[in-house]
């Protein structure tokens, strides 16, 4: 395979684990799927969370450019800004996020709390941009503005998610595969959310790489199925187009939009159960935007037999945990 180069921040491997008292709640009569958990969220690096594996390559292209300021985009509770702040910090890096206000009808921890907290403790200078506006002459002005004032910018687009940042996750699969040799076990299925697309692209081709037979799983946080699947598929190929390689047997493309609700980062009453349900069944934490719509979505495959009970299905976990906090109305039980 060819070695790019990356720069550390993950603990890795992340842990594996078996989530027996999720399963048992989710098989009243004792017949359900076998429920593993990749333990993303346990990336170590600045709170953890699936945007440290694509840094690693990320920032490594910035120092190789001879960046000394990263910029990127996202939501005001976007996880990637957090990470990214937090890589650029490490690095000894400027990091400039332009963040919109995209989501509505949130409460004042949603301005003042969670991710946008830490993103201001990792010394990121935040610029606050209404709904609506054209994402890509946001991202070039400022760009521009900065090369104007002599600093050298490296701009990473949303949540990571081009071809450099995707190659992490097929790196990632990788990993799990091999841990799930060492416990002997066959996965089915993966299930995993799906917002930018970098992490299920990335994953769909490292099960194509790695010939593992399994079914990956998207559940969309934001996009409808056939906006998501055409941003995946093409980041699938992009990977491919970057490594100079050809795709070999392909897996289906599969996402889920049935729990997005109102829309990305609006909670729904499926999310709010699934976090509970997995903080008060295994002591995990997912989080509000991504895990728990895509927890929602497992528990709604499970029930709904797309899951069947002799299967072993491994539960991605992407991290998000810090974005709990800038919703604290929405868990009142
Ligand atoms: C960004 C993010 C995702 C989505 O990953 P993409 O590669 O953008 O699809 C999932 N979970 C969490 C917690 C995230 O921050």
């Amino acid at each position: 395979m060819n070695r790019r180069e990356t720069i550390r921040l993950a603990l890795l491997p992340t842990p594996f684990e078996q989530l027996p008292r999720l399963s048992e709640a989710l098989s009243p009569n004792g017949q359900g799927p076998s429920i593993w958990m990749k333990r993303d969220d346990c990336t170590g690096f600045a709170g953890g969370g699936n945007k440290v594996r694509k840094l690693e390559y990320l920032v490594a292209e910035a120092l190789k450019q001879g960046a000394d300021t990263l910029v990127t985009m996202g939501a005001i509770q976007s996880n990637h800004a957090r990470q990214t702040a937090a890589a650029a910090a490490r690095n000894g890096l400027a990091c400039v996020l332009l963040l919109t206000d995209s989501v509505a009808d949130r409460s004042e921890s949603y301005r003042s709390n969670g991710n946008w907290l830490l993103d201001r403790i990792f010394g990121a200078e935040i610029r606050l941009f209404p709904p609506g506006g054209d994402a890509t002459a946001i991202a070039d002005e400022a760009v521009a503005e900065l090369k104007a004032q002599r600093k050298r910018p490296y701009f990473i687009p949303v949540g990571g998610s081009n071809a450099l940042g995707s190659l992490a996750y097929r790196d990632a699969l990788l990993e799990l595969a091999e841990q799930a040799k060492a416990e002997g076990i066959s996965i089915d299925h993966i299930v995993v959310p799906t917002g930018s697309g970098g992490t299920h692209a990335g994953i769909l081709a490292g099960v194509e790489d790695a010939g593992l037979g399994c079914r990956v799983q998207g559940v969309s946080v934001s996009r409808s199925s056939e906006q998501a699947g055409a941003i995946v598929s093409g980041l699938v190929n992009d990977i491919y187009a970057l490594e100079g390689r050809q795709r070999g047997k392909q897996v289906a493309l599969e996402i889920d939009h049935s729990q997005v609700g109102p829309g990305y980062g609006q909670p729904t009453p499926a999310m709010i159960q699934a976090v509970e349900l997995v903080a008060r069944t295994e002591g995990i934490l997912i989080d509000p935007v991504y895990t728990g719509k895509a927890m929602a979505g497992l528990i709604a495959k499970v029930r709904s037999g797309a899951i069947g009970p002799d299967d072993t299905v491994v539960f991605w976990h992407t991290g998000g945990a810090p974005g709990l906090y800038a919703y604290p109305e929405v868990f009142q039980g």
